[in-house]
């Protein structure tokens, strides 16, 4: 009997959480426990937290042996330390869920009903964000905007990264081997079924958000840089724009020395052109920058991660030649 049931992993990136993992774990058990036609694994990962994070991911394993942890060898970042855990994950399909209860755990028995009707993604979208700063949420929202403008795929707005994903778009993330990487673009990139369940988002429970603006803005260039080279376009663009202009105040200027003969004094329009172009040309040579390093970064192919224990096993590099 017990084999016919279907395991649900949730996954727990965290990252100096140690003020909210135990409100969490007790969220959860009373939702996992209620839902008795599953079984449950939850994956904590902890991304080189430096409080006492992975000593209470350890203990919660003693506790209740549907706990498993994946410890990385450092902070490597939520993005790095989701594909970590969709490597481990064992279930039939992964719950991303944040570790501060932002995202509420009580929306997990309607993502596995709409997971039953057959939808691969289930996301959740904000309908509120609580405990917010009106900046965060308004650079928020107008990065989307540009973001979806010019690319391609669809970027679904005010959704973070909890999610239900069906095995099948667990595989198409771990297929992708991108360093820097972008999720929330790769969600949709892959494509599947996907349905979308509004929430109201909380306050975070205790501890600090780990993302600051400047993290942010890496972010938000990551996700531009990763989907699109329309800046390069933009560039090209531009480029051909500003000869064109040039070339006319050229015609322009050799007409008139010739019906009026040499004047000598053009120090302001050759400062203002001198400065124009110099600074279009830093810009888009920043550009290039951004894609050329994201080259670089890409092809040195390096490993996404290294994990320093996942339960009670060291991992050996053997085992991680395996995955
Ligand atoms: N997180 C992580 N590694 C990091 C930063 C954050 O695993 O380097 C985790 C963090 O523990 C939390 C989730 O990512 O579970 C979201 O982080 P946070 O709440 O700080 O972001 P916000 O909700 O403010 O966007
Ligand atoms: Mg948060």
């Amino acid at each position: 009997m017990k084999k016919n049931k279907k395991l649900v992993t949730i996954l727990v990136p965290a990252y100096n959480e140690q003020d909210v993992l135990n409100m969490l774990y007790d969220r959860l058990k009373t939702i996992m426990d209620n839902l008795s036609n599953y079984d449950f694994e939850v994956l904590l990962v902890n991304d080189g937290s430096k409080d006492d994070t992975l000593k209470i991911m350890k203990d919660l394993r003693l506790k209740d042996s549907r706990i498993c942890y994946l410890n990385l060898s450092r902070n490597y970042g939520k993005e790095t330390a989701m594909i970590a855990g969709l490597d481990y994950a064992k279930g039939d399909c992964v719950i991303i869920i944040d570790a501060d209860l932002q995202d509420p755990p009580e929306l997990i028995p309607d993502m596995l009903t709409y997971w039953e009707e057959g939808y691969d993604d289930v996301y959740a979208k904000r309908k509120s964000r609580k405990g917010e700063s009106f900046l965060k949420k308004f650079t928020s929202k107008m990065y989307y905007k540009t973001l979806q403008s010019i690319t391609n795929i669809e970027i679904q707005k005010d959704t973070g990264d909890f999610r239900l994903l069906d095995r099948r778009c667990v595989e198409a993330l771990k297929a992708i081997r991108e360093s820097q990487r972008y999720t929330k673009g790769l969600f949709s990139w892959i494509g599947y079924n996907k349905k979308e369940i509004l929430f109201d988002r909380d306050p975070r429970a205790a501890g600090q958000t780990k993302w600051n603006y400047g993290k942010l803005i890496n972010l938000s260039i990551d996700g531009l840089t990763s989907f699109t080279t329309a800046p390069l376009r933009w560039a090209a663009i531009m480029g051909i724009l500003v000869s064109l202009a040039g070339f006319i105040y050229m015609l322009a200027i050799i007409i008139k020395t010739l019906i009026y003969g040499i004047d000598v004094p053009g120090y302001s329009s050759t400062m203002v052109v001198i400065l124009f172009l110099g600074g279009i040309q830093l810009i888009f040579l920043g550009v290039i920058g951004e894609y050329l390093g994201r080259t670089f970064n890409e092809t040195k192919s390096r490993p996404l991660y290294f994990i320093e224990r996942y339960n009670e096993e060291k991992e050996t590099n053997e085992m991680l030649n395996k995955r």
